[in-house]
């Protein structure tokens, strides 16, 4: 039985890419941070990309050479400079001469050498000046394809500029009396209004975490793989910089060997691969100067005075000579340097966040027991407070309203009777949120799809699920346009409210078992059985087979309006890894519940009236349901942690709904399909995903992304800075059938424009 289970798991959530999101830190698209007047720049902002490095440092500085706050107002006499920028990299010296131009009092400070990381390159490294169509805003720019004349280009424009760097490793950044001060070691402060840091990502390559891994022979950059000539040399990592690396010391006449712990080379770019893998068969395993041997599956165990020690996947140890090791590991942001100067870190769980969480967590519980007739309900009605007073409080106001208000054939009256109900107050809310921040997104992301998609979500959320339920059908019924037989068939009569249940309409929707009671009825509603079975049997699996579970988690459904539109600042939060796929898991069960809970429901309707099953059903199953799932999972949980975990909380991982569109969907045509040698494997496209999927890991191989946990929200597409990832469908081995014609990628409208 377990292993069943996990074979399921395995086949449904756990067996997909499961890698871990980028840490960088919290940054508004124009550079602002928590702190005021400190910006960051450059790679920290997720792209690493030549490119986008000197587009961003001037665009930021543009930005801060308009705020009238920057500039020294007459009669000043502080020493504050209008702006320091921390690193001399290429986006802090984008930033330089864009404020010189611009006309600022400003200083660069550098830790090392201007441009050290693109001297760290190794030597005649190719360069990848990508998007070839893409002029970055400024001054300085590039269009070298090897790296020295890359630097030489660089060097050559900041000199013709005159601009002058000063030497020193910046420590922290503090605010005092007014300005920011630049903490430098073994160097006086600095004082600017507003700060920029371009530190990139330099700040801590990741080390080998094993005996020997701190030895003086283990280097994590290359400068001159002539140096290592005739030399054994280990080339540990999976990545570009790694296979560069080997490549360039198996040419460079050195006996090199690339460990990799994964079974493939699935990240670099295509050539890179191919660079390695041809001297890789020209060596036919023969260990000489030149040679390159690739062992992927191993793992470094140990490092040696001459050897390193690797295993394999399936426990076999090898030595590998090693006069030289190289850790070509990545490197991970200078977080700590950032956290130091008050920059907050993507996914830190600070203390405010916690409390933030909990008090939202705790309004969400308020707000979700008295939207439900729960014990807040019950004071609110027993003090006639607000909304159950509007009937009294509309009568009290006199004249016409009054007169309007008492007759449910007007809107007014209809109103008056619809507004006393906290479920109205809430939905209107819930509508016009989705309304504003729909619009917000439309004019944020103006690209074809995301306005289809934005305007349809508006309309159903409006249209099917506040007007017609709360508004239209009441007034069709009171002024009795509203056909007996219809009103019959789907709106019981009640003795409260409008005295049918026009809130039902609400299944015209909310498909079972998201919304289950239309069908876990006291007596069975035909109608509603037959239109929940065509919905959830027919309608969902086809529009699933087509388009992917988002079909209705990404077009249709009030949860995803919500985390598309006030959720699109939250994406980036929902965490990602093995672990929390698993809890992926945790909507099988729920699924598995509701489908027990169907067949008790049935065999309480089947049996005598007042059968002991009905019985329990009525009493216990249904109120565990509402209590437990609709209240506590999709309200408090699901909408309590929007703003720390992200919208699609209750999305992702309890949603019985998706859950059973999950299941579908391991059938669907739907892919986004990658164009893999664009890929960089920046892992932008991860980081937002905010349904957790690794989406990196499938572009990067190749491979079109198929996981069942897609809502088609389009905000990977959106953010790729190369254009990566389509919209399409594809076959059951993975050959495409066609891409959509619907514009999804920034990238995708330029090239076509
Ligand atoms: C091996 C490798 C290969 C690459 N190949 C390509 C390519 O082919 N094409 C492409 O488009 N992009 C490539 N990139 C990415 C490109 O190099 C980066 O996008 C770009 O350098 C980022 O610019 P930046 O100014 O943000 O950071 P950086 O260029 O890293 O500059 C940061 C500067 O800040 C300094 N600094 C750091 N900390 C401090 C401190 N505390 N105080 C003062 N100074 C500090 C550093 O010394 C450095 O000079 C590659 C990157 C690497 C690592
Ligand atoms: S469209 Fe992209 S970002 Fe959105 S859910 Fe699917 S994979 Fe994630
Ligand atoms: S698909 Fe695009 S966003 Fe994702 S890793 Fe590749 S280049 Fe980056």
């Amino acid at each position: 039985m377990p292993s069943l289970l996990t074979r399921y798991a395995r086949w449904l959530h756990t067996g997909w890419p499961a890698g871990p999101a980028e840490r960088l830190p919290d940054v508004r698209e124009d550079g602002t941070t928590r702190v005021p007047g400190l910006f960051v720049t450059g790679d920290l902002l997720g792209v690493p990309l030549l490119k986008f490095a000197l587009d961003s440092g001037a665009r930021i500085v543009g930005r801060i050479a308009a705020d009238p706050g920057t500039r020294a107002r007459n009669g000043d006499a502080s020493d504050a400079l209008d702006l320091a920028i921390v690193g001399a990299g290429v986006s802090g010296m984008a930033a330089a001469l864009a404020a010189q131009r611009l006309g600022l009092s400003f200083r660069v400070i550098e830790g090392a050498v201007p441009f050290a990381t693109l001297i760290d390159f190794p030597v005649r490294k190719p360069i990848f000046t990508y998007p070839s169509d893409f002029t970055p805003a400024g001054p300085l720019q590039v269009s070298a394809t090897v790296k020295e004349d890359l630097v030489a280009e660089l060097e050559a424009q900041v000199r013709a500029a005159g601009i002058a760097v000063t030497p020193g490793r910046a420590e922290r950044i503090e605010r005092d009396a007014g300005a920011l001060v630049v903490r430098i070691a073994d160097a006086a402060p600095m004082r600017a209004r507003r700060v920029l840091i371009a530190v990139g990502r330099t700040g801590a390559h990741r080390s080998l975490a094993v005996p020997g891994g701190d030895r003086e022979h283990v280097h994590h950059r290359l400068h001159d793989p002539n140096d290592f000539a005739h030399r054994a040399a280990v080339v540990v990592g999976g990545g570009d910089s790694a296979c560069e690396a080997a490549a360039a010391l198996a040419e460079a006449g050195a006996r090199v060997t690339l460990v990799h712990r994964d079974g493939a080379l699935v990240r670099p770019k295509r050539e890179n691969v191919e660079r390695v893998e041809r001297l890789a068969a020209a060596t036919a395993g023969e260990a000489r100067d030149g040679s390159l041997a690739l062992r992927l599956g191993w793992r470094v165990r140990e490092v040696g005075a001459r050897a390193v020690t690797i295993e394999s996947g399936d426990g076999a140890h090898a030595d590998v000579p090693a006069d030289v090791v190289f850790a070509m590991l990545g490197r991970a942001a200078p977080l700590e340097f950032l956290r130091r100067s008050g920059v907050r870190i993507r996914g830190d769980w600070t203390r405010a966040r916690v409390l933030g969480m909990t008090a939202f967590v705790a309004f969400c519980a308020w707000l979700y027991d008295w939207k439900s007739g729960g014990a807040f309900t019950a004071l609110w009605q027993r003090h006639d407070w607000f909304p159950f007073n509007l009937p009294a409080l509309l009568a009290a106001a006199g004249g016409s309203l009054a007169r309007d208000a008492a007759d449910p054939r007007t809107l007014a009256g209809t109103l008056a009777i619809s507004a006393a109900s906290p479920s109205f107050l809430y939905t209107l809310a819930y509508s016009a949120v989705i309304v504003t921040f729909g619009i917000r997104r439309i004019r944020r992301r103006r690209l074809p799809y995301v306005t289809v998609q934005t305007l349809v979500l508006m309309g159903i959320q409006v249209g099917p699920l506040f007007l017609l339920p709360e508004i239209v059908l009441p007034l069709l019924h009171h002024n009795g346009l509203l056909p007996r037989g219809l009103a019959d068939a789907l709106f019981p009569v009640v003795t409260y409210g409008h005295g049918r249940e026009f809130w039902r309409a609400y299944g015209l929707v909310l498909a079972w078992p998201l919304n289950v009671y239309n069908v876990f009825t006291d007596h069975p509603l035909p109608w509603w059985l037959a239109i929940s079975a065509v919905q959830t049997l027919v309608l969902i699996p086809l529009g699933v087979w087509w388009f992917g579970k988002g079909a209705y988690c990404g077009w249709i459904c009030s949860c995803g309006a919500l985390a598309e539109t006030l959720g699109d600042d939250q994406r980036h939060k929902m965490p990602h890894g093995p672990r929390w796929n698993r809890l992926n898991m945790a909507g099988q069960a729920l699924l598995a519940i509701a489908f027990v809970l169907l067949g008790v429901r049935i065999a309480g309707w089947a049996l005598p009236p007042g059968n002991t099953v009905a019985l329990f059903f009525v009493r216990v199953l249904q109120p565990s349901w509402k209590w437990g799932v609709d209240v506590f999972l999709a309200g408090v949980l699901g909408y309590g942690l929007y703003f720390a975990l992200s919208g699609r909380v209750w999305c992702r991982f309890f949603c019985p709904l998706a859950a059973f569109m999950h299941v579908l969907a391991r059938f669907s045509r739907f892919a986004i399909v990658p164009d893999k040698p664009k890929c960089i494997s920046c892992n932008v496209c991860t980081s937002i995903c905010h349904q957790g999927i690794d989406v990196m890991r499938f572009a990067n191989q190749g491979l079109p992304m198929r996981d069942p946990e897609c809502v088609r929200c389009s905000a990977c597409v959106d953010a790729c800075p190369t254009g990566v990832l389509q919209f399409g469908q594809v076959r059951g081995d993975g050959t495409l059938i066609s891409v959509d014609q619907l514009l999804a990628s920034p990238v995708h409208q330029r090239e076509r424009s």
